[in-house]
């Protein structure tokens, strides 16, 4: 924007312009970037703290622009979210993923069911087609529910009334696994804890983040070790994500934590690099 006259607050900013035309312009790309299969998923492995075997994996979409490359969620979920693109967007990494599940159950029978995790945004919550859409995906698929869990941020449950919570009861009790994401950014009341259908925390990377020296800082190991403590009472399991060392990985392990993900296992990736590890796995 010109500074127009006389409004000392709007000053010209040709970065902030670029930006601007760059959102507009991938705000009106986005739907025919859905019909043209633009978007692809990459997966991140998700390990077992205790012996470093492999969980699971979560499903993180990217869109290969034609002429900007790959494009990161950051650039375009909130552009689909404010478009309402997300809930068809949202649906089709559901089915990708539960697809790729499958296809990951069949080749690696032997070394457990390997799950795996999808990210909804809040917009997708308050769709009513949520609950069918999964139900009918499982099916059609043939997965498990048990193989599939669901993220949700914390925010995004925040005062949550019963009418937001009652697709992700369904959920639950059909089997699905909910996963409170980015847990400890949210300053969510504790004690809410036991309102929600979640059975699975994820805690946010910035907690990872303070356990990068050894010695951690003794409040960041008090805290995880708190918040790790909390959750087994209440029979949730605990995820921590971003964990980019062994020094990080082994200090979690030490506190509790269940499950781990982060680029010390694997960067997020193609499909088949989950093949590669699970083998590893089988074969010891
Ligand atoms: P998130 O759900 O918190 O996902 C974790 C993010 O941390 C991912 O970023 C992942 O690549 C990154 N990450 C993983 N390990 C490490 C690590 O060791 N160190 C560091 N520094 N980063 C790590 P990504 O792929 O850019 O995704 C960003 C966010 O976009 C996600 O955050 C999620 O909120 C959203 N997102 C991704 N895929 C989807 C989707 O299909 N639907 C929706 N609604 N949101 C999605
Ligand atoms: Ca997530
Ligand atoms: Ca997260
Ligand atoms: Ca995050």
């Amino acid at each position: 924007a010109k500074s127009a006259g006389g409004n000392r607050f709007e000053l010209a900013d040709p970065e902030a312009d670029a930006r601007a035309i760059t959102r507009h312009g991938l705000t009106t790309a986005l739907p025919a970037a859905l019909d043209r299969g633009e978007f692809f998923i990459e997966y991140q492995p998700l390990v077992h703290l205790g012996d470093g075997s492999v969980h699971g994996a979560e499903a993180l979409v990217r869109w290969l622009h034609p002429q900007h490359g790959v494009l990161g969620p950051d650039r375009f979920i909130p552009l689909a979210e404010h478009t309402g693109l997300i809930v068809p967007l949202g649906r089709w990494v559901l089915e990708q993923s539960v697809r790729q599940a499958r296809q990951w159950q069949e080749r690696h029978a032997d070394s457990g069911p390997l799950r795996i995790n999808v990210n909804l945004s809040p917009c997708q919550l308050t769709h009513p087609g949520l609950v069918q859409d999964t139900v009918d995906i499982l099916e059609r698929e043939g997965l498990d529910a048990e193989a599939l869990c669901l993220e949700v941020t914390e925010s995004a449950l925040i005062g949550a009334d019963d009418d937001l919570l009652k697709p992700l009861r369904r959920l639950a009790e059909m089997g699905v696994d909910i996963a409170l994401d980015d847990f400890g950014t949210g300053y969510s009341n504790l004690a809410n804890l036991r309102r929600l259908p979640v059975s699975i925390l994820k805690l946010d990377r910035s907690f990872t983040q303070g356990m990068q020296q050894f010695p951690a800082d003794p409040v960041d190991l008090k805290i995880v070790e708190g918040i790790v403590s909390l959750a087994h009472s209440l029979d949730l399991a605990v995820t921590v994500e971003g964990v980019e060392t062994g020094a990080q990985a082994e200090q979690l392990r030490i506190l509790g934590c269940d499950t781990a993900q982060g680029w010390y296992y694997a960067r997020p990736g193609p499909p088949e690099r989950l093949h590669e590890l699970a083998l590893v796995d089988a074969t010891g």
